[in-house]
């Protein structure tokens, strides 16, 4: 398995530097999704990472195959965002999909033909994915209608098919969530007008609206019962993916900073002479490294009892780092780290948005406090001191 993700990790850092960071500038301008790259990243084995080799993908454990966005997030983090959005869906197809799904869809995923994005949140609620309006209701003959609004779908109108968590009751909480695959040529489906994303203008983003779209049973991805906990499951590959994104990121920032700073005349030598600078790119390096130390061991612990807290302290903590990272190496370039031409200004808010998209920072941080206070409930309590006639 080592050679095979050695394989990938090269041709995923031949299609950084070859496509990505040549071209990204280009399509920021163009304000369209990339599909000549994300069609050359499929050639090149990146768009079916976790699924079995006998539906087309390259079977690689989660462990492994999420350092693939590490690579490509040295070229830009929205587009490695993208990639590893299609790669979790295509797994949760191969996965838990009915086989005539699979039988129909698997393999144009896995080879990247179609691309799959995750529809969770509405305009009311990211956050707080329970409270949710978008509605299945399930027909005699066992298909399904649904009609609500998805918001922040990534990849709008340019993905084939939609992996949409849904209720199926009116009843509150998330007892009755499903995920249901709805393919975009579903009559019925249509998007609102893009967001614009100065930073990332080549990911289409919008609403998803759903008009009475009915689809078959076999496109029922998770069943009734399980939509949520099927979707906080992708969710935490997602966290340990984004955090995986961000270190390619910080690489990015550091070797632009390294690569000015060094030519930079000042003070009879170099900016990198001075110790201000270095002691700054220095923290920089550290928080790279540490960052990469806990993404890498999240990535591994996915499916483990510890999964879901290790994603949410990488999450946590890697695109806080990022952002610092962006930050930093703009300030050491001074006024030209401003100039888009270093791209510096770009990685700032492309870290900013990864600190929200897929759980925001805070959420990771409620993750923590509950596992935190679970941990307090098996401790001994210690004595702490009473006040003035308290029994
Ligand atoms: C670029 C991008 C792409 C996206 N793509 C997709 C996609 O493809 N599919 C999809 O379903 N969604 C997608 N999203 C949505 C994303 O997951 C949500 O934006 C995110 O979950 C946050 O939700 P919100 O924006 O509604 O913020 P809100 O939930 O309104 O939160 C607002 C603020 O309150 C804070 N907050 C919330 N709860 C707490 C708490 N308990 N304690 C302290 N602070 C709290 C948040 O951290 C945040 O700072 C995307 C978002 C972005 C930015």
């Amino acid at each position: 398995m080592s050679e095979k993700i050695d394989t990938i990790l090269a041709a995923a850092r031949r299609h950084c530097d070859e496509v990505i960071r040549p071209e990204v500038d280009r399509w920021n301008a163009a304000g369209k999704w990339p599909r000549h790259a994300s069609d050359k990243a499929a050639a090149l084995g990146l768009t079916g990472l976790y699924c079995p080799d006998e539906l087309g993908g390259q079977g690689l454990s989660l462990g492994d195959g999420i350092r693939v966005y590490e690579e490509l997030g040295k070229g830009d983090g929205a587009y490695a965002f993208a990639l590893s959005m299609h790669n979790i869906c295509s797994y949760a197809v191969c996965g838990f999909g009915t086989e005539a799904f699979k039988k129909k869809w698997a393999r144009d995923l896995t080879s990247g033909r179609k691309l799959a994005n995750f529809a969770l949140t509405e305009a009311q609620s990211g956050s707080d994915a329970s409270v949710m309006y978008s509605r299945a209701r399930i027909n005699g003959d066992g298909t399904w209608t649904i009609s609500g609004a998805k918001a922040w779908v990534s990849l709008a109108g340019e993905a084939d098919v939609y992996l949409t968590v849904v209720k199926t009751s009116d009843a509150p909480g998330h007892k009755d969530m499903a995920m249901i695959a709805i393919p975009k040529e579903a009559k019925g489906l249509s998007f609102g007008p893009r967001y614009e994303t100065p930073s990332y203008n080549f990911l289409p983003l919008s609403e998803m609206y759903l008009a009475d779209v009915t689809v078959p049973q076999e496109n029922i991805i998770l069943p009734v019962g399980k939509g949520l906990q099927g979707a906080l499951m992708a969710i935490d590959i997602a966290r340990v993916s984004i955090a995986s994104g961000c270190c390619g990121l910080m690489e990015a920032a550091l070797d632009t900073a390294l690569s000015y700073a060094k030519n930079r005349k000042m003070f009879g030598g170099v900016n990198l002479d001075l110790d201000g600078i270095l002691w700054m790119l220095g923290d920089v390096a550290t928080e790279l490294e540490a960052s990469r130390l806990l993404y890498r061991a999240a990535a591994n612990a996915l499916g483990t009892p510890q999964g879901t807290l290790l994603a949410a302290h990488a999450k946590r903590f890697v695109p806080d780092a990022a952002v610092r990272a962006a930050n930093t190496c703009t300030q050491v370039l001074g006024g030209m780290g401003l100039l888009k031409p270093h791209g510096l200004d770009r990685l700032s808010r492309l870290s900013q948005m990864l600190r929200i998209v897929d759980g925001t920072t805070e959420i990771s941080r409620v993750v923590i406090g509950r596992a935190l206070q679970k941990r307090a409930a098996g401790l001994p309590g210690l004595p702490v001191p009473k006040g003035f006639g308290e029994t």
